[in-house]
């Protein structure tokens, strides 16, 4: 399968090397030239397989042609080494659970893809190590880092900026050790991320060590986490409820959604999509009107979705076209203030005992506006609510339990390398190395 660049400007790339570079020379994301629809007698069947059989089928129109059967069957079995189970929360609405990975939220999937993908070519080429740099304002950098723990031949440096990331947040990447490196710097995000940025264009540094990018735009993040769709839908016509299936995906940067209009042009059967923003709504704005005018974001409570000018709206529209029309007949928008936020988790755990988390109530609240008669709806739960205790405990006036697998990061021994916002630092530590 070869893979081209949505801005039609980059030559066309092999997987390995849209993997390795991650994004098109020419800015773009790379996208597959073809998307194989999947056979009938899949979808009459699906309800029998397991998740990993079900994923293992995804993975192979995608990857097939790229990579032999066994190692990919390897490394799918081994990236979901966990359950997505869809929970009854209401009589029509249903989570996907999506936290029961290591660092609890939907970036697992991908980054463990990624991680054992990368591994793969590296092995393949029988070169040197592999030095992945990512830059992270607190999610990322934990699913990056645990998805490459251990893995041989690559090694990881997570930059992020000292006093942002909140404290659970922290302990998932500086607790870890083995080949994963924190460096705590001296600064915002934004720098964070322009230090990455001058490590890739350097001459010197990148003539001294391989260097690779996990940025959450790559194709081997994106297109795995197409799998847990499918898998949703088995687990719904199992209950005979796929009939008139409506799946909502909390959106920031809208990589999750677009793997589910993947799975949809593969055959899934979804009648329709519901993107669920907060009050960054781009999206939900261009749905309304046609116009894409990105600006600013602006915090809130579900911060992971904080995004003025979500990146992977590029592939939405290339996928339909760039049809307005064609993208409106698939899915629909809504977009919640923190205040409805607040609100919702307060009364779905009031009414059902079900506690979402921020994103995770942006989807169950458009559901619940949204059904029509007759349909059934799946949100997406993209992250355990522990991952955001202070605000959680808040609005619900409790103290939520913390999952021993959050707790057992937070006994670990933080390490971490201090670093200055100044490159010349950040080279002198690489080029040392
Ligand atoms: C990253 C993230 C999102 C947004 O996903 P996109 O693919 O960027 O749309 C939603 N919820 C949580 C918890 C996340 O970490």
């Amino acid at each position: 399968m070869k893979y081209y660049s949505t801005n039609g400007k980059a030559p066309i790339a092999t997987l390995e090397k849209a993997v390795v570079k991650g994004l098109a020379e020419d800015r773009g994301l790379y996208m597959p030239e073809r998307i194989k629809p999947l056979p009938q007698s899949f979808f009459d069947n699906i309800e029998n397989l397991s998740f990993q059989e079900i994923a293992y089928t995804v993975a192979e129109a995608f990857f097939g042609e790229d990579v032999d059967a066994e190692s990919l069957k390897n490394i799918v079995y081994d990236t979901l080494s966990f359950d997505v189970p869809a929970v009854k929360v209401t009589d029509n609405i249903y989570s996907l659970e999506l936290f029961h990975g290591p660092t609890l939220a939907f970036k697992d999937v991908g980054a463990r893809f990624m991680a054992r993908l990368l591994q793969y070519f590296l092995k393949k080429q029988g070169k040197e190590e592999v030095n992945v740099l990512v830059a992270t304002s607190g999610d990322t950098g934990s699913a990056v880092a645990n998805g490459f723990l251990g893995v041989e031949g690559i090694k990881v440096f997570v930059l992020y900026p000292k006093g942002k990331v909140s404290p659970i947040q922290e302990c998932q990447f500086t607790t870890l050790g083995k080949n994963i490196t924190a460096i705590e710097v001296d600064g915002v995000f934004d720098d964070c991320q322009a230090l990455v940025k001058s490590a890739f264009m350097d001459e010197e540094v990148n003539s001294h060590m391989r260097l690779t990018s996990a940025n959450s735009i790559n194709v081997a993040r994106f297109l795995p986490q197409s799998f847990y769709y499918f898998y949703a839908y088995a687990q719904m016509k199992k209950r005979g409820l796929a009939d008139k299936l409506v799946v909502c995906v909390p959106s920031g940067n809208f990589g999750n959604i677009c793997s589910a209009l993947f799975g949809k042009r593969m055959g899934l059967p979804v009648s329709r999509f519901i993107a669920a923003n907060n009050a960054n709504d781009v999206f939900f704005k261009y749905l309304a009107t046609g116009e894409y005018s990105p600006k600013p974001s602006v915090q809130t409570i579900a911060n992971a979705m904080d995004v003025g000018d979500p990146s992977n709206f590029a592939r939405i529209y290339d996928l339909y076209g760039k049809s307005h029309e064609a993208i409106c007949s698939d899915i629909s928008g809504a977009t919640y203030s923190d205040e409805q936020i607040a609100d919702t988790i307060r009364q779905v755990r009031n009414s059902t005992g079900y506690v979402c988390d921020p994103h995770g109530a942006c989807g169950f609240k458009a559901l619940e506006m949204g059904l029509r008669q007759g349909e059934v709806g799946v949100f997406l739960e993209t992250a355990h609510p522990a991952k955001f205790k202070d605000t959680v405990d808040k609005i619900l006036g409790d103290s939520i339990e913390i999952p021993a697998k959050l707790a057992a990061f937070m006994k670990g021994e933080k390490q971490s390398v201090p670093m200055s916002s100044r490159f010349e630092d950040f080279k002198a530590f690489l080029m040392a190395l």
